[in-house]
């Protein structure tokens, strides 16, 4: 059985999963390439206007490989972390591939509860019955994938830098080195060290969501958001890049609620979107570390001088 697994939206933090599980059953998995021209524009072709880029993104990845799978998996992620939720877009994202790309193959349409184990193995029970009838194998295949996942690390963090900069924001924007015009290599090449909200532990974030009015139910703005105020506040770094998908109401939310805790810390917002262009892009940056270097400057300036 040839089993599609489209390299976008969360592929990123949880691919060795799902890699592991599928081929310890035994299928044989086609991963679509790395996003690229051909992709983003097959996206923005399928889905629909009013969607934001990943999403978009995601349906080019699915349309790149659909002709050489028998099926797709296409997660309806319905919850990541208890008393939480996910953008509703996940929830329906197998509805929106059915209808926007024609002469689909069989998708994956279940629900996945990540925030329960019962949930996890149901989900993965499910997909493993439509590859083999053979429940020990699924068992020892789940077994295997809970391994590889436990194993990976997801997430940047630099030490050898001195002026060092917090990179925030879903996931699939801050590893799709495409849609996000290579951002983590061009603050590199600027000198500057990035830490993301991975290396950030649960109980800081949580320490920061929970001094809020009203603790955000999205697990994307809380992980943003905790993790901005933690680094931001504690001063752990000199600035903050949020990348954000235009038309994206979580990340509206996100930034709003950063900027009103944070203040006057050095605070850059990218919005990106298939229409972003390049050279705005790399001036905004090259402004944004400009200023942190002069601000650096001037902070050394005060400590030696009073
Ligand atoms: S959280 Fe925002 S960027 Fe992510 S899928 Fe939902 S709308 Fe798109």
């Amino acid at each position: 059985m040839k089993i599609g697994i489209p390299k976008g939206l969360l592929y990123y933090k949880y691919y060795p999963f799902i890699e592991t599980f599928l081929k310890e059953l035994g299928a044989e998995i086609i991963i679509s390439n790395d996003t690229n021209k051909t992709i983003l524009n097959d996206g923005v072709k399928y889905c629909v206007d009013e969607a934001c880029l990943p999403i978009k993104v995601f349906h080019g990845h699915v349309a790149s490989i659909k002709d050489k799978c028998d099926l797709i998996i296409v997660p309806r992620i319905m919850c990541i972390r208890d008393k939480e939720y996910i953008c509703p877009k996940f929830c329906g994202l197998p509805e929106m591939i059915k209808y926007s790309i024609q002469d689909m193959p069989r998708i994956t349409e279940l629900p996945l509860y990540m925030n329960s184990k019962k949930g996890l193995y149901e989900w993965v029970k499910k997909l493993g019955l439509m590859i083999t009838g053979n429940l020990h194998a699924i068992d020892m295949a789940y077994m295997k994938a809970q391994n590889a996942q436990k194993n990976f690390k997801c997430g940047i963090k630099d030490s050898e830098y001195k002026i060092n900069i917090a990179l925030l924001g879903h996931p699939y924007n801050v590893y799709d080195k495409y849609t996000n015009m290579n951002v983590v290599e061009k603050i590199h090449k600027f000198g500057m060290g990035i830490i993301t909200e991975e290396f950030v532990s649960n109980e800081a974030i949580d320490k920061e969501v929970d001094k809020l009015f009203k603790r955000p139910f999205w697990s994307f703005a809380r992980n943003s958001y905790g993790a901005a105020a933690y680094l931001a506040l504690n001063k752990k770094v000199d600035g903050l890049v949020y990348i954000s998908s235009f038309a994206c109401g979580i990340d509206s939310v996100v930034i709003e609620l950063i900027k009103d805790t944070v203040k006057d810390f050095p605070f850059l917002v990218l919005k990106i979107d298939e229409q972003t262009g390049e050279a705005g892009f790399n001036t905004r940056i090259e402004a944004f570390i400009d200023m942190l270097e002069r601000r650096k400057k001037i902070e050394s300036h005060v400590s030696a001088h009073g």
